[in-house]
């Protein structure tokens, strides 16, 4: 079996090789945690989850990099007002720490009710100043970056005039880049427009702030992301991803650090996730063009009619190829609630049924499972596959009716296979067993209040709870290590 992987590098599908056999080492860009996540960024975060679930299932043993921007993401490369921490945490009213912690919670409680697993590795830019500073170090040694007023810039012009392409990766022209670029604030300290900092010299309103060889400052985002990778991944790793909105300037900038640094390209695999649409436009915080993802999972929201459960999103989500852009809308969630349902029939049917078995079945199992790896190893192709799942899913509903006969052993191998494309490799979840998580947290909830009651002895409202509990079915029991519940 032969992954396929699309590079953005050479913009082509190429068989995939990696570095080391078996293993990947793959980086995805992480969150700038200064806001809610919103749906757009849940979708590229969950592209990337499905590729680290299809390389695991592949067989390969994957260290997955995926870092927590918490410092340093400026709006451009302009003052402290840019800064989009600093920013929230007067908005706020909170230390910029606090505003990091406070969203970097939001993010991991909404990649969990989607079913994301976490990374192997989640680093923080700030964390990481110190090999942030030594990189700067290493550029300005090498004569790829300078110092200006206490700030660092990357060198792009030196860089080109060494012969190594600034642009290659976006393929965009460097004079036309030259040509148009805005002038922004911090663009009399550089040498050149498209110059991008390593190493931003603080204001005396800037609260986060770190000593370094050029005074006090704060890393530049595009380094931060070249430190953690080349830390835990090497100087040339396999995979690198993000939404397509990083490749320029952010993923550019990346592939000229690094070779700048180290005299290789850094990356082997560059992957871009397309973009989340809704009403037909980008999904993006500062048009307003957004919907939190809870709002969508509680159903508090203006544009959709109906809850939906995080696996129906997640299903509507996978139904795309991850390089498509795909537009969200009531009607196509609608479509994916119905398809879900009759997914999981299917798969409850597969999980209770005793077929009659025959010697020798109708459906070409060995075909069909030659079908479903193919899509996923052609670059990753979810919506190819689904409609693989769905062929399996009518074959189901005829064998129950007789329609259809299968052996034995490839009613056990169709079992395990359908398990593994919908719930380890699509990473759906059974909505019943979601409403047994809901319930066990609810329960979690009530039992707290019954002892803050007791607490203030307020007898009478603890009795209530535990009553009305019973006369439910649920019975509370008190030990030694607290309140358990079982349902009688
Ligand atoms: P940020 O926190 O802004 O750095 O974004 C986190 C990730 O979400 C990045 O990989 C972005 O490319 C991605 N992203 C932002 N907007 C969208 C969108 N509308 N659809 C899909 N991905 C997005
Ligand atoms: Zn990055």
């Amino acid at each position: 079996m032969q992954l396929k992987i699309y590079n953005s590098l050479s913009a082509e599908k190429e068989i995939f090789s990696p570095i080391h056999e078996n293993h990947v080492g793959m980086y995805v860009c992480g969150p700038t945690v200064y806001s809610n996540v919103h749906l757009g960024n849940v979708r590229t975060f969950m592209s990337f989850d499905f590729i680290y679930r299809t390389l695991q299932h592949l067989g390969y043993k994957v260290r997955y990099v995926r870092n927590i921007t918490d410092a340093g993401h400026l709006t451009d490369d302009g003052d402290v007002d840019n800064d989009r921490f600093v920013k929230q945490s007067r908005l706020e009213k909170l230390e910029p720490m606090e505003i990091v912690q406070k969203y970097t919670v939001d993010f991991h409680k909404v990649l969990d009710a989607f079913n994301l697993l976490p990374p192997t590795i989640e680093p923080t830019a700030t964390g990481h100043i110190v090999e942030q500073i030594e990189l700067t170090q290493k550029l300005i040694n090498s004569g790829f970056a300078y110092e200006s007023n206490g700030s660092v810039y990357f060198d792009v012009q030196e860089y080109n005039s060494r012969g190594l392409n600034y642009g290659e990766l976006s393929r965009r022209n460097i004079e036309e880049l030259f040509a148009n670029t805005r002038d922004l604030d911090g663009q009399h300290e550089k040498k050149n427009p498209q110059d991008f900092a390593l190493w931003k010299s603080a204001s005396p309103a800037h609260i986060m702030r770190w000593n370094s060889p050029w005074g006090e400052g704060f890393p530049g985002w595009h380094l931060e992301c070249t430190a953690m990778s080349t830390k835990y991944l090497g100087e040339k790793f396999d995979i690198h991803g993000g939404g397509m909105d990083l490749k320029f300037p952010h993923h550019e900038c990346e592939v000229a650090q690094g070779k700048a640094c180290n005299g290789t390209e850094p990356v082997n695999y560059w992957m871009h996730a397309n973009m989340l649409t809704m009403n037909g436009q980008r999904m993006s915080k500062s048009t307003g063009n957004y919907i939190l993802p809870m709002e969508l999972v509680s159903g508090n929201n203006d544009f959709f009619e109906k809850p939906f459960h995080p696996s129906i999103v997640r299903f509507n989500f996978m139904q795309a190829h991850y390089r498509s852009v795909l537009d969200i809308s009531n009607e196509a969630m609608v479509a994916s609630e119905k398809g879900f349902q009759r997914l999981m029939e299917a798969m409850k049917l597969l999980q209770d049924f005793r077929f009659p078995f025959s010697a020798s079945g109708s459906f070409d199992l060995q075909g069909w499972r030659k079908k479903c790896y193919d899509a996923l190893t052609d670059d990753f192709n979810s919506p190819i596959l689904i409609s693989h799942l769905f062929e399996a899913v009518n074959v189901i509903f005829r064998l129950e009716d007789g329609k259809e006969t299968i052996t034995e052993a490839d009613f056990t191998e169709l079992q395990s296979l359908m398990q593994s494309f919908v719930y380890e490799v699509l990473g759906l979840r059974n909505v019943e067993e979601n409403n047994n998580e809901k319930l066990d947290q609810t329960l979690k909830v009530l039992i707290e209040l019954r002892n803050q009651a007791r607490k203030a002895k307020n007898f009478e409202l603890s009795d209530q709870i535990r009553d009305r509990l019973l006369a439910e079915g649920i019975e509370l029991k008190d030990g030694r290590d607290g309140t358990t519940y079982s349902i009688i």
